[in-house]
């Protein structure tokens, strides 16, 4: 039977729990998964990519089959075809995520038939949880801490600080 691979993309900026849960969930699914960190080269973001990069390998680590890739300037299903993957993955928070996703789905689906999406519901506890959130409480020196992995939340801390 052929592999099922799975991508799993956002701009992770930062990482949240959300993500991780969706990542983890995934990583069951799947013999393998892609996480891609996708970002737009004329947009300034809070994290390097560098350090998104090396936050999602340090905690994906554990799980065995995943492996971070990033990308910029590129369609999701032409990163798809390189990597052989069979099956994109998205998270699902609501019903806004839900129709902006489907616009996605759309258009996808007429670029790379042979590619369907998976869509996880998020668990109801991070349910609001968005790295513009945690942006924003990072920017006004509130308590994030339970919306990002430990590790996550010590260095945007301590950055901060700087
Ligand atoms: P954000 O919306 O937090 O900036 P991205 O745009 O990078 O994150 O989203 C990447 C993917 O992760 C999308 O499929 C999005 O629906 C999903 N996602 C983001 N936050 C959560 C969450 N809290 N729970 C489940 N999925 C999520």
């Amino acid at each position: 039977m052929t592999r099922k691979i799975g991508l799993f993309t956002g701009s992770f900026d930062p990482v949240t729990l959300g993500h991780m849960d969706i990542i983890e969930r995934a990583s069951q699914l799947f013999d393998q998964l892609f996480v891609g960190v996708f970002y737009n080269r004329h947009k300034n973001g809070l994290v390097p990519i560098d350090q998104r990069v090396e936050w999602l390998e340090q905690l994906t680590e554990r799980l065995g089959n995943v492996e971070v890739l990033v990308s910029t300037e590129e369609l999701v299903v032409e990163v798809a075809r390189r990597h052989q993957v069979t099956h994109l993955v998205r998270g699902l928070r609501g019903s806004q995520d839900l129709e902006y996703e489907a616009s996605f789905d759309f258009y996808n689906r007429n670029l790379a038939p042979e590619l369907d999406t998976v869509y996880l519901l998020a668990k109801p506890d991070y349910k609001y949880v968005s790295s513009s959130g945690v942006r924003e409480l990072l920017a006004f020196k509130a308590d994030f801490s339970a919306y990002v992995p430990a590790l996550v939340q010590k260095e945007l801390e301590r950055k901060s600080d700087q």
